[in-house]
């Protein structure tokens, strides 16, 4: 069934678990996500990113999004993930995303705080909830040493009562993409934004992340933790092996191969995340 952003993340802040949100480029992708929820009993969250729309546009994604949240049997969640403009969180708002993400994280904190809080006025508004971002969350191979980038206790707190958003996204050493090593989070700076801030945090780069880590995270206050690229990687990997196993590719086999792919590395996350019989 759909849902709302707000509603997974009450129940995950209460209870100490995360809910994975699953950045879904293809039907197999969205396919292989809702069987494993529904294998598992759990509450996910289906989400495209805009820097992800060149291959997986909004418009033609949007639907098929909506409609397998709806025919799922537990609960599903649709999200604009890194919306990088006010238009664009407007564009997914009329396309029917039940939430949106305004990444502003790279803008001067004032800035960031004008249009978040522009965005989520309008959210509001439409009855979408809003996720925003503090902090610098870095890319691999990108060198962010010099700085500290994790997010700051006390701006978490006036960045969040000026703009009024549902969930916030923090830095704490996470990264997107494929890391070179484990990263090492700052589970004390998550210990003490969670501590001033009773608000429902998220978990950027969530691929690659230690399992320690991850168990600290879901219980220290983080309740939504994305995951793109270990899918990604799990997909490509399984076709690599059928295509090599096979002297003629049948492509309604590989779609099969990618849907059972997918299913399996989010089967995977939803454990990990504890959210298994949640729904
Ligand atoms: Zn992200």
């Amino acid at each position: 069934m759909l849902v709302q952003l707000n509603e997974l993340l009450q129940d995950a802040n209460a209870k100490g678990y995360a809910v994975g949100a699953f950045n879904c480029l293809s039907q197999e992708n969205i396919e292989g996500a809702v069987r494993a929820a529904e294998e598992l009993r759990s509450p996910i969250i289906l989400q495209l990113a805009e820097v992800q729309f060149p291959c997986a546009p909004m418009e033609l994604m949007a639907p098929m999004y909506l409609e397998a949240a709806r025919r799922a049997s537990v609960p599903v969640a649709v999200h604009l993930d890194h919306g990088q403009s006010f238009e664009t969180c407007a564009a997914a708002i009329k396309l029917g995303f039940g939430s949106v993400m305004f990444d502003g994280a790279n803008l001067p904190f004032d800035e960031n705080v004008a249009i978040t809080s522009a965005v989520s006025r309008m959210a509001k508004a439409m009855g979408v909830d809003v996720e925003a971002e503090l902090g610098k969350v870095g890319d691999v191979g990108v060198d962010d040493d010099k700085v500290d980038v994790f997010t700051d206790v006390e701006e978490s707190a006036e960045f969040i009562a000026r703009t009024g958003v549902d969930a916030l996204a923090v830095a704490i050493g996470n990264q997107h993409g494929r890391y070179v090593a484990t990263p090492k989070l700052n589970i004390a700076r998550l210990i003490e934004l969670h501590e001033r801030n009773s608000m429902p945090l998220v978990l950027h780069g969530g691929s690659g992340t230690s399992e320690e880590d991850f168990k600290a995270c879901i219980h220290k206050g983080i309740c939504k933790i994305n995951v793109a690229t270990a899918i990604q990687v799990g997909i490509a990997d399984d076709v690599k092996r059928y295509a090599d196993s096979t002297e003629r590719l049948d492509y309604i086999t590989m779609k099969g191969i990618m849907v059972e792919a997918s299913q399996r590395v989010v089967a995977e996350h939803i454990r990990l995340f504890e959210s298994n019989n949640r729904a």
